[in-house]
């Protein structure tokens, strides 16, 4: 089987170190493998994505020698494909309308960046017959009750994670009437036949809900490689404050890729 990797940025900000050592990585197991690495720029969300991010993504890319194979892919071009999977996992159950807002749900833990659903706010997946569209409401995967999900990491090693205590019912489309990025990305990474995801370790609890998605749609999960975060100088996860340690930042302070590779290696978490 070829290999299959993706470049998958999200233009809602400067691409930084973390990204460089996460896309270098993907773009590296796509060569030795010899397969193609096509970028699908991840823009489903028109208030936090911009055409300027997405555009400065590719120059970056290209900057740090990382051609990917083909025409670049939009997710924000793709709707039709998420409605059709929001379709299947509705008829089959697997999904529910759910009206608690983002807030309530962060009040339950409000230091934790993502805390569990309570299954106590879970709503009857019968009431979702009713609606032909998912507009209106939060849509949520109703996960299975304490499983242990297992995956094979070809970097970590085996990683567990469990429902209703690392994650639980996740989003799947927003009332804003947007696919949420669980759905989208497993969706498009099963139609672009997708044979290895290569992405940041911030992702491995997202990996183990997009097995359950791959199960429910009925497909076959990829292999899974994910690389360890960079930190800045006070060993803080980079996110999309990068402190100057985006890649515009460094290539204006004369750093040559290899140089913003070699840094990036330094700052690992
Ligand atoms: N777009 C995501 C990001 O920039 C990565 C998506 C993925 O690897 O599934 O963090």
């Amino acid at each position: 089987m070829k290999y299959f990797g993706r470049l998958a940025p999200t233009p809602t900000g400067y691409l930084h170190l973390g990204h460089a050592l996460t896309f270098s990585t993907a773009h590296r197991r796509a060569c030795d493998a010899d397969g193609r690495i096509p970028l699908r720029m991840e823009d489903l969300d028109p208030h936090r994505c911009s055409e300027e991010f997405a555009r400065a993504a590719m120059d970056d890319l290209r900057w740090m020698g990382l051609e990917w194979s083909g025409e670049p892919i939009f997710q924000s071009q793709r709707r039709h494909f998420y409605l059709e999977a929001w379709r299947r996992l509705k008829e089959a159950g697997f999904i529910y309308p759910c009206r608690r807002s983002r807030r309530e749900i962060s009040s339950l833990a409000p230091h934790e960046e993502e805390p569990v659903f309570p299954v106590e706010w879970r709503d009857d997946p019968r009431e979702a017959q009713s609606f032909q569209e998912p507009c209106g409401v939060n849509w949520r995967f109703r996960v299975p009750d304490n499983e242990a999900i297992f995956f094979k990491d070809q970097n970590f090693g085996v990683i567990e994670k469990n429902t209703l205590r690392d994650f639980g019912d996740f989003l799947v489309w927003n009332r804003d009437d947007i696919p949420a990025y669980e759905l989208a990305v497993v969706v498009d990474d099963i139609a672009m036949g997708i044979t290895e995801v290569v992405r940041g370790a911030d992702l491995l609890t997202s990996t183990a809900r997009q097995i359950l998605l791959y199960r429910a749609l009925g497909a076959v999960e990829p292999a899974w490689f994910h690389c360890p975060l960079v930190c800045d100088t006070e060993g803080r996860r980079l996110a999309k404050r990068t402190g100057g340690l985006s890649l515009r930042d460094l290539r204006a302070q004369g750093l040559m890729p290899t140089q913003v590779l070699d840094l990036a290696q330094k700052s690992l978490g």
